[in-house]
């Protein structure tokens, strides 16, 4: 289990703590042994296996204790304890955006209240903006909150979807054969949310699967024909088996949207036999489109012009754009990122750690910057054939200005400017805002465009095509943030970005050597966007993106 996973654990013990009214101490060990495993470069179990898990500073007696449960039954005694003793409408609660213990054990014990369901009718009724120290903004917030945690559930990140689908292809492929069973749908369309993991999976074969998906004992959600459903345990979402008698020629129609069939259609009746998807586009005299770009949007259009990209792969990525070190807040030191790059095949590294405003994540003041900076002359002295190029995550501050003085930003070889606090902004007021950091004149790459989080925050709303266009006029790249939580921009801009010659950078905002992967989910999701290697920023060889700094 990695070091993230098992300090929410343990976070999550503090804070269902705070919500009973516990013992304080035991509460803030909680807190102090997850920020400590947080923030820890090497995996906990790693430290268990040496024997000295009590040497990690923050892991005490029944901290350890608890670590050690966790690697061995993904819980702990307390954790158990303390889900049993407050009811699970009021557990819930604690997912809700900007909603902590306190406010939590609030509406449980002097209001009452013991469900999101619940939570949600007090809020219509006006009740929450009568409670002392609440108010009627507090209310609306809470009230979007419920509104989005509702519609997203059943939902979960591409990123935690495709490992599993693949596991589950794989032994599925070595029961019945490669060609019996295929992935499909949301998953084949690499879809940034998941909703179903679908197969399809050859009908003579179905006696054999079955009594397979029997033995792995997941329970068992709706048969409907040919289609059976399966609950995962560790998912929000289900299994679909569709049993079908060919499954080549099945698997267009399963993973193609309507839009893209309405978009091929109006070239002619689409054939009602085939025996493959490729087929299709050659009835129609068209190259192949790959799944990932089957959404309706001109693409079909595109390839019938002869202007179908080549779409970008993760080997086309040649540095690593937007990573943090234990600088700020990332888990590894800088030198152990700029060799970890290096061994994955990597040029350079832009390394951007987070700026003075950014106080919650150990940003950097001026005096830090220049220690940095003796620190990276020297590794660049002493690694060969590579390159560490001085950045930082530039705060936008509230007036859209960032928050170092010129004389400090004429330092950095590439500034990334992104907006990290008050995030609550009306689309003007974040227009003005970013468009003021990307008229600045250090502004080289503008971090995730709209801060979302997937399943999480919707981010503040932009005119995608006003910042787009300032990023032209004033030759920014954008971002599109790597991270599955993220994937900001939005790979449905990615079309204008390319009519407007904007460039993007497929950054993963690495804050661990293990993060710099997160590239992968970056590239997925620009293959939807139609990006092409050409107009990626990372693309560029260590010359070329000297060149490119050089050229403002
Ligand atoms: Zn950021
Ligand atoms: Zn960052």
């Amino acid at each position: 289990m990695d070091n993230k996973k098992i300090a929410k654990l343990l976070k999550l013990a503090a804070d269902l703590m705070e919500v009973k009214g516990e013992n304080g101490f035991k509460i803030s060990a909680y807190q102090r042994a997850a920020r400590a495993i947080e923030t820890l470069g090497t995996p906990v179990e790693e430290y268990v296996r040496k024997g000295i898990l009590g040497e990690i500073q923050g892991i005490g007696g029944s901290t350890k204790k608890a670590v050690l449960q966790i690697l061995e039954k993904e819980t702990f005694d307390d954790l158990e304890i303390i889900q049993s003793e407050i009811p699970l409408g009021v557990q819930e609660m604690l997912k809700m955006k900007g909603i902590g213990p306190k406010k939590v054990q609030h509406f449980w014990i002097s209001m009452g209240i013991e469900s999101l369901g619940e939570l949600y009718y007090a809020c219509i009724e006006n009740r929450l903006a009568q409670e002392k120290g609440f108010g009627k903004k507090t209310q609306d917030n809470i009230q979007l909150s419920i509104e989005f945690l509702e519609s997203n559930k059943g939902k979960i990140h591409f990123a935690k979807a495709l490992p599993v689908a693949e596991m589950w292809e794989k032994e599925l492929q070595h029961l019945i054969g490669t060609e019996n069973v295929q992935i499909t749908g949301e998953i084949r369309r690499q879809c940034e949310i998941i909703t179903q993991v679908e197969f399809l999976v050859q009908n003579a074969k179905q006696a054999q699967v079955l009594a397979f998906v029997q033995q792995k004992n997941i329970e068992k959600e709706t048969i409907q024909d040919n289609i059976f459903c399966y609950k995962m345990a560790e998912w929000a979402i289900s299994m679909k088996l569709i049993f079908v008698e060919n499954v080549a020629t099945e698997l267009f129609h399963t993973s193609t949207t309507s839009e893209h069939i309405a978009e091929l259609q109006t070239l002619g009746e689409m054939p009602a036999h085939f025996s493959e998807e490729k087929d299709i586009y050659a009835h129609y005299q068209l190259p192949f489109i790959v799944p990932a770009m089957r959404e309706g949007r001109g693409e079909v259009t595109k390839a019938k012009a002869g202007n179908l990209p080549t779409l970008i792969e993760v080997a086309d990525i040649k540095g690593v754009i937007h990573a943090h070190s234990t600088y700020s807040d990332g888990a590894n030191s800088l030198k152990d990122m700029a060799l970890a790059c290096k061994k994955m095949g990597y040029e350079y590294l832009v390394i951007s750690d987070h700026s003075k405003a950014a106080f919650y994540a150990n940003g950097l003041s001026e005096g830090r910057i220049e220690v940095q900076h003796q620190e990276i002359d020297k590794l660049n002295a002493q690694i060969a054939d590579f390159h560490i190029f001085k950045s930082i995550e530039a705060d936008i501050l509230n007036d859209g200005s960032l928050d170092y003085e010129a004389e400090t930003l004429q330092t950095f070889d590439c500034i990334i400017a992104s907006v990290h606090s008050n995030l609550r902004m009306d689309t003007e007021k974040a227009n003005i805002r970013l468009i003021k950091a990307i008229e600045n004149p250090f502004t080289r790459i503008l971090g995730h465009p709209t801060g979302r989080l997937l399943l999480a925050r919707n981010g503040y709303p932009i005119d995608h095509e006003k910042i787009i266009d300032a990023c032209a006029a004033n030759n920014v790249v954008i971002e599109l943030n790597a991270n599955p939580h993220r994937l900001d921009l939005d790979w449905r801009w990615i079309d204008y970005a390319l009519a407007k010659n904007v460039m993007i950078a497929i950054d993963p905002d690495a804050h661990s050597i293990e993060g710099i992967n997160d590239i992968r989910w970056g590239v997925l999701a620009a293959q939807k966007g139609g990006l092409y290697k050409e107009m990626c920023l990372n693309h560029k060889r260590l010359g070329e993106f000297k060149q490119w700094l050089a050229a403002k």
